[in-house]
């Protein structure tokens, strides 16, 4: 087992992170840039590294600078947690490289299902069903509008290396899908710096649903339920439970078979998730793999009663995983709302600043993932996101009932939140009724 792992993030994660190590009895180094200087959870770290300043650019991005922080502290492991380096195959290669284990999948998995396009390869190698669309990039708008006019509008056009909801465009016809088809190239070769794109079928009002797959270096992939994240504003997830509410034992198995088919395909290792958008019918199509830890990961845990970052370190230390398929029972009803710093009265436009005071709520059933305290003040640099409040109930109608009194309770003050928006969503009818789709919150709850 390792002794001593780095954890190349910050926030909330990373303070997850630690928890898990401390439980563990493993050392842990933080590593942080000059904007989370003095931030709370560095203290409950082994040991902190400056590793540069706040652009992430030159800090939790710049593998040199984190690199030279391992081998300062003589680490055996990294955590990248996360977004930032998480599904940076170079960065895993680089890793290996050091003698370090990236706390993950190998790089070659990484490369394989981290980019949209091998992975639709992949799921249908595995026999996963796929959306009708192309396994190879489309590299002109003309090949687009053939692609689009043999599977019918209304269609998407995806970068085969997004994430976080970027280059993705939405065409009901030919002129939208040319607009759309520079649109995501352009926004992709920015962000990603690769402008490789592709189309797919767009599923009108599906249901996000996603397997937690974790998997050991001896080959046993177990799936540990799914997560419903059909509620989501700019294809950004906003709140998420599990179980879904539209699922049954039979689809369960189906969509968990797949997925562990998909993942032994990839030879993958450790914790990731496979994507699925899913229609009224209850067909489920492949989306993506992501191939990290999630921000969502916890509902997981609570309805199975696992610890997921505890059997990802297990796993990438060569040990055989905690549990067998046949031990994982999906038990209660967990949900999360993630508590942005978010003005939801001005378009959600980032809120960061002072926290003046925090009043984190309790009792039965109550989980509070998140690193603020009050007095701290919440960087402009990184994402918005300051907490992820769960609640874990026997069934679902007691979920919300709890996350509604969980809510009321929360106070945070100095900066908006999204606590309001999460209030209005648990009172929704339509929530409660478990009818939504990706698309509800922007073209009904908030459109009302
Ligand atoms: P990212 O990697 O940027 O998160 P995903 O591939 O996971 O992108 O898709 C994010 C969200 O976009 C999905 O949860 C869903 O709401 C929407 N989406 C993606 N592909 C489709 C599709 N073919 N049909 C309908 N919605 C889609």
């Amino acid at each position: 087992m390792f002794s001593k792992i780095l954890i190349a993030n910050r926030g909330e994660i990373a303070l997850r992170v630690i928890r898990a190590c401390r439980e563990m009895g493993i050392k842990c180094v933080c590593v942080f840039s000059e904007a989370d200087r003095g931030a709370p959870y560095l203290a409950l770290a082994d040991e902190s590294v400056c590793i540069g300043p706040p652009p992430s650019g030159k800090s939790y991005l710049d593998i040199s600078r984190i690199m030279s922080a391992a081998e300062i502290t003589d680490v055996d492991a990294i955590h990248p947690g996360y977004g930032f380096l998480s599904e940076n195959a170079h960065f895993a290669e680089v890793c290996q490289s050091s003698g370090i284990t990236f706390i993950g999948p190998s790089p070659e998995a990484i490369k394989l299902l981290g980019n949209k396009t091998s992975a639709r390869g992949v799921a249908a190698k595995a026999g996963v069903p796929l959306l009708p669309g192309v396994k190879e990039n489309v590299e002109s708008e003309e090949a687009a509008i053939e692609i689009a006019n043999s599977i019918g509008y209304p269609v998407i056009v995806k970068a085969a290396a997004g994430g976080g909801g970027r280059g993705m465009r939405v065409a009901h016809n030919e002129i939208a899908l040319v607009n759309g088809f520079l649109q995501a190239k352009s926004e992709a070769g920015l962000a990603f710096k690769d402008d490789s794109v592709y189309v797919e079928k767009y599923l009108e009002q599906p249901r996000h649903v996603e397997i937690q797959l974790i998997a050991d270096k001896h080959g046993n992939t177990v799936y540990c339920g799914e997560r419903d994240c059909s509620l989501q504003r700019r294809h950004q997830k906003l709140v998420e439970e599990a179980p879904s509410p539209i699922m049954t034992p039979e689809l369960r198995k189906k969509m968990g078979d797949a997925a562990t088919k998909l993942a032994k395909e990839a030879g993958y290792t450790t914790a990731g998730t496979c994507e699925f958008l899913v229609d009224s019918k209850g067909n489920f199509y492949f989306m993506e793999v992501n191939t990290r830890i999630q921000v969502e990961h916890p509902v997981s845990e609570l309805v199975t009663r696992t610890d997921l970052i505890r059997a990802q370190i297990l796993a990438a230390a060569g040990e055989k995983l905690p549990f067998k398929q046949s031990d994982v029972e999906v038990r209660g009803h967990a949900i999360e709302c993630r508590i942005n710093a978010e003005d939801p009265d001005h378009d959600f436009r980032p809120c960061p600043g002072k926290i003046t005071r925090v009043f984190v709520p309790g009792g039965p059933g109550v989980r509070w993932d998140s690193h603020i305290e009050a007095g701290y003040t919440i960087p402009s640099t990184y994402d918005s996101m300051i907490g992820k409040l769960l609640v874990f109930a026997p069934d679902r109608t007691q979920a919300i009932a709890r996350m509604k009194r969980a809510l009321t309770e929360l106070r945070i003050e100095g900066v908006k939140t999204t606590t309001p928006l999460h209030l209005r969503i648990m009172n929704d009818r339509r929530f409660i009724e478990g009818s939504v789709h990706t698309s509800y919150i922007e073209k009904e709850l908030l459109a009302k």
